[in-house]
């Protein structure tokens, strides 16, 4: 699958690059919004809002109007990004950064899924929407978690981290993986922080159950039994 990267900050672009091609998809990357017009067709296009030469919303209209491309836009926290005034100019999804690649891959997957298999229109219905694992709920757009309808009040790394286990509910998460995604690709600081931040969540969420630990491995995410 050929993705279109449209991206001004070199290392934030480097470091997709290499973990999309890593995770199997061919990249090409466009530093300014009118390198992204002039691109061949992708398969898929993330857009970042804020480019030096256009506004990314611009870039997003033209090539919704080309045609039926999946786009994700890729805003940071504080950008002036109405999720409603996106979705009408023809994106299907957005992430705001900080995101792991890995929640980056899984959302590539689902909107390209969702492009193929049904009409858009009706995909972007559900684009925005909490994620439901059993009676906890989590907001990527408003970066809210819920738990039986409670609002559970997390600070910005715990709930990075809870978002990231969520990708994958069930799937054990190595402490590298945790650690390069929902902290820096460069840490190296104590893998003890990732035991302590889920030992909060876990408080907050009021069961131990929720995030189990697999010895020697990392944690998975799951609804206690
Ligand atoms: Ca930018």
């Amino acid at each position: 699958m050929h993705i279109l990267l449209v991206e001004d900050d070199e290392s934030i672009a480097v470091s997709l690059t290499d973990g999309l091609r890593d995770a199997g998809f061919t990249v090409t990357h466009a530093a300014t919004g009118a390198a992204a017009l002039s691109a061949d067709p992708a398969d898929a296009v993330l857009l970042d809002l804020g480019l030096p030469d256009m506004d990314g919303r611009d870039v997003c209209r033209v090539l919704r109007s080309r045609g039926n491309v999946p786009i994700i836009m890729l805003t940071a926290r504080g950008d002036e990004f109405d999720r409603v005034l996106g979705l009408e100019l023809g994106a299907d999804d957005y992430v705001t950064k900080p995101f792991s690649l890995r929640e980056l891959v899984a959302r590539v997957r689902a909107v390209t899924r969702r492009a193929g298999s049904s009409a858009r229109g009706t995909a972007v219905l559900d684009v925005g929407g909490a994620q439901a694992i059993g009676l906890l709920e989590i907001d990527r757009r408003t970066r809210r978690v819920r738990l039986d309808g409670a609002e559970v009040i997390l600070t910005a790394k715990e709930f990075d981290l809870l978002a990231y286990l969520a990708v994958d509910p069930g799937a054990v998460c190595t402490r590298t993986d945790i650690l390069e995604n929902v902290w820096d690709v460069n840490w190296f600081g104590p893998t003890k922080t990732v035991d302590a931040h889920i030992a909060a969540i876990r408080k907050k969420l009021g069961h131990p159950g929720w995030i189990e630990a697999v010895r020697g491995i990392g944690f998975r995410l799951e609804q206690p039994r």
